[in-house]
């Protein structure tokens, strides 16, 4: 029996994390293009600020907005802007990028440069330095860290959070981040902590990462405000409320964020961007991204320039290992998969899994009411009563059960033996019920 700490509910499905999380990152080669989307986060989309012809620097920014909810997009590489035209995003969405020609010369910009040591700098300094970097939640959330290092006054932040779970599976870019480069988590985390004034952190890290455990608690040694917590291994111990739950027993209401209980969560990954920012004053301009699945021939983990095309990440992990039936960005439960292999890599890019067998969903029979769906649901809901009702069209009545709790996991659609598609009944009922939130305030 495990005495690591987990919430309610949840499912434990295989792994299949073997494949690339022995091996250390590796660089990828820049590509001879980029194609840099203006909108790689909740919010706002970011104006170009370059346009065809410019020649750009590595680390410029490109693009910016003047809302508060958005993050600045950076040239990845230095080169020759080719254009600012539309683009297929990993979510499938059109979008406006900046297309750059690499010159190969890696020519840093004259902005980049290292900030003052840490204990120099105050809280709305770092919030600065964290938006000017166009840092976003990196464990695939996108939303600007900016924003949530500052809530507002009525919401007294006591705890940070910093997710290190990565519960999906064939992911491994936190696990080999986490191994690798502990003591960047730590810097950022305290970074993060002096930004938001909490005295306390919690990194919580799931007990199949028993090395990536090891090396935190290390480099967490000597700052004992900073405290590494075991995790059961479940899915979705990512998710925020969950992560809150299984840390510190708190519950998020529904409706609510985790500021409502005193909480901010960040992932590994950000805290590492933060760190960069900070200490080299680059913005972020890459990430590690896990290439993995049964299609690729060397499932390894790459730290790859944002707008690089998903084909040459694939290629740079050795290419297709027989013939791809699928490819999917992020992770296999929560990831979209992709029609193109010249979509770029973004901020919100933790993986790319490649696959030579096309899973047909079973078709959907009776529900035979086992409940099972209800025991796997992490966030108290009854799946099956709110897909009877969105299927009905009643979604007001889906409301009040409290469909708007759903973190969209699809737990309840894995467990259930008569194959029924709960998952996408209620995201239906979600967007459904946004869109009518929307038309009344339009
Ligand atoms: S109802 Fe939502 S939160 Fe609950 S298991 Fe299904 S997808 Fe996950
Ligand atoms: S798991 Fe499937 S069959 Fe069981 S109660 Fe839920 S919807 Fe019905």
């Amino acid at each position: 029996m495990s005495t690591a700490r987990t919430f309610r509910g949840g499912i434990h499905p295989v792994g299949y994390k073997e494949l690339p999380s022995g091996r250390a990152i590796v660089t990828m080669t820049p590509p001879a293009e980029v194609i840099v989307p203006l909108k790689q986060h909740v919010g706002a989309p970011c104006e170009p600020l370059v346009k065809k012809g410019d020649v750009v620097n590595k680390g410029q920014k490109i693009g910016d907005s003047d809302e508060f909810i958005s993050a600045p997009v950076h040239a990845p590489v230095s080169g020759v802007v080719k254009g600012i035209q539309p683009c297929t995003d990993p979510s499938g969405t059109i979008v406006q990028a900046v297309v750059i020609e690499n010159d190969g010369e890696e020519r840093l910009d004259p902005s980049i440069k290292p900030n003052p040591d840490l204990s120099q700098l105050d809280a709305e300094t770092i919030k600065n330095i964290v938006r000017e970097a166009g840092i976003v939640g990196l464990g695939g959330a996108t939303f600007p860290t900016h924003a949530k290092l500052s809530p507002p006054p009525d919401k007294k932040i006591e705890t940070l959070i910093i997710n290190g779970c990565e519960c999906e599976p064939y992911l491994t870019c936190d696990h080999r981040l986490m191994v690798e480069q502990p003591e960047r988590v730590v810097f950022g985390t305290r970074a993060l902590m002096k930004a938001l004034g909490v005295e306390k952190a919690y990194i919580g890290i799931e007990t199949n990462k028993p090395d990536a455990i090891a090396a935190l608690k290390k480099a967490s040694a000597d700052y004992p405000g900073i405290e590494v917590i075991p995790l059961e291994y479940k899915y979705p111990q990512g998710s925020e409320k969950q992560l809150i739950t299984a840390i510190t027993g708190k519950q998020v209401p529904n409706n609510g964020l985790p500021m409502d209980v005193g909480i901010v969560v960040n992932n590994v990954e950000t805290a590492a961007a933060v760190q960069a920012a900070i200490e080299t004053g680059m913005p972020l301009i890459e990430r590690v991204v896990t290439v993995s699945g049964e299609g690729v021939k060397n499932p390894q983990n790459l730290l790859v320039r944002i707008g690089t095309p998903i084909g040459e990440v694939i290629e740079a992990a050795g290419g297709f290992n027989g013939s791809p039936k699928q490819v999917i960005i992020g992770g296999p439960l929560t990831g979209v998969a992709q029609s193109s292999l010249s979509v770029p890599v973004t901020k919100c890019n933790t993986g790319i899994l490649v696959f030579n067998e096309l899973k047909k969903p079973n078709k959907p029979e009776p529900c035979i009411r086992c409940g099972r769906c209800v025991d796997a649901c992490p966030s108290f809901l009854l799946p099956v009563n709110l897909a009877n009702l969105s299927d009905i069209g009643q979604y007001d009545k889906a409301v009040e059960l409290g469909l708007l709790s759903c973190v969209e996991c699809g737990s309840c659609s894995y467990v259930c033996p008569a194959h029924r598609f709960l998952l996408q009944s209620i995201l239906l009922a979600k967007q459904e019920v946004e869109a009518q939130s929307y038309k009344k305030t339009s």
